[in-house]
């Protein structure tokens, strides 16, 4: 692509664009019961066939474009991204776009034992393992496929030998894993590895999510102090989602993703594209923009960057804030989890 002047975008409340959030594939090797529950993921689910999922080449050209307009974070996501074959390459890939600082990864780990050297030497940043429980019965039950907490405690030791950044991301659900919490954070603490709790969210419309479900992150952040003492830390940059702690005395950190109960919408700066190239502009969305049909289309850069400034510039979403003061609010069908990536 030619090289073009960097045009920020900014949407109706002033939000820039800056991340993009990259779902490579809607395919799981788990099936977690608040994201792809097995009696509706079964063996028979129509999953994408392999030509409706953009490739890596049709990934990258998007990717230059949004560098172009000020995204300078990607995260991979799925569905289990690491089910995507070569997906090393692709890290690669991206990593040659210029503007583009950081790549992340958000993965279950199961397969982080294969692919993490791959993954660091093709210029992967951080990878954010998800963890749900120290305790095997309780995880396989979570993960609906029986994979043991020593599956996923492998995928960690790994990306820490290949020296990629690690995060380990914890959504509790009360009455599933909370009696987890205080053994994750002693176990993580431990480790000295950064453990972010997520409040469990109403995403898509099959994990039959409740209110009383939520244990709100204020809630974690008493228990956790009353056995070790922590004390806030300021946010490193403009539209951080976690709220980060450290263990008093120490430069250990610890994180609360408050999705539900203090809604971080007003700094949200994150598009997301899902596998098949269709572009979403919130986590809650009813629809999307496809990407995939004008690019096959034979669109030029310029032609799809103006589609790409034409839905950032109207985006007025805010579910999370909206959600505060009532919990009904959205009527359409949402968009799944493991379709456009957490
Ligand atoms: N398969 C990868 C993984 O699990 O890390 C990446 C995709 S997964 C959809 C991304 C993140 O979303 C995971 O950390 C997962 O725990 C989180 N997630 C899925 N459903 C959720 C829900 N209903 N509420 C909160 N977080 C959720
Ligand atoms: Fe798979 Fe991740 Fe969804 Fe669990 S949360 S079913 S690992 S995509
Ligand atoms: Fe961003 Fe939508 Fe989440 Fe609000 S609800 S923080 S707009 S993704």
């Amino acid at each position: 692509m030619t090289a073009k002047a960097h045009q920020r975008v900014f949407d109706r409340f002033k939000r820039p664009l800056s991340d993009l959030r990259i779902s490579v594939t809607d395919k799981c090797n788990f099936r977690c019961r608040y994201c792809m529950p097995e009696e509706i993921f079964a063996a028979d689910y129509p999953f994408l066939p392999q030509e409706k999922l953009l490739t890596f080449e049709e990934i990258t050209r998007l990717v230059r474009i949004f560098a172009t307009l000020g995204v300078k974070k990607i995260r991979i996501t799925g569905g289990e991204p690491l089910l995507r074959k070569e997906l090393p390459t692709l890290i690669k890939m991206i990593r040659q776009v210029e503007g583009i600082e950081d790549i992340a990864l958000t993965t279950n780990g199961s397969l982080l034992p294969k692919y993490a050297q791959a993954l660091k030497s093709a210029g992967l940043n951080r990878v954010n393992v998800s963890l749900d429980s120290l305790d095997d019965e309780r995880f396989g039950k979570m993960n609906g496929r029986g994979f043991k907490v020593r599956d996923v405690l492998k995928g960690i030791e790994a990306a820490e030998k290949a020296g990629l950044g690690i995060k380990i991301n914890m959504v509790v659900q009360r009455g599933v894993n909370d009696q987890d919490i205080l053994p994750m954070a002693r176990y993580f603490r431990k480790k000295g590895h950064v453990l972010r709790f997520i409040e469990f969210m109403d995403v898509g419309n099959a994990n039959g999510w409740r209110l009383e479900h939520v244990v709100p992150s204020r809630e974690i952040v008493q228990m956790i102090n009353a056995e070790m003492p922590l004390e806030p830390v300021e946010p490193n940059y403009y539209g951080e989602v976690a709220s980060r702690y450290r263990y008093k005395g120490t430069k250990q950190e610890i994180g609360f993703i408050s999705s539900v109960t203090e809604a971080f919408c007003s700094t949200c700066t994150r598009a997301r594209l899902s596998a098949e190239g269709t572009l979403y502009t919130c986590l809650f969305a009813t629809a999307g923009t496809d990407l995939r049909t004008p690019l096959r289309q034979g669109e030029t850069d310029e032609q799809l960057r103006t589609r790409i400034v034409n839905v950032w510039e109207k985006r007025q979403d805010r579910y999370s804030e909206e959600r505060l003061k009532n919990t009904n609010v959205l009527k359409g069908k949402k968009v799944e989890m493991y379709h456009i990536g957490g």
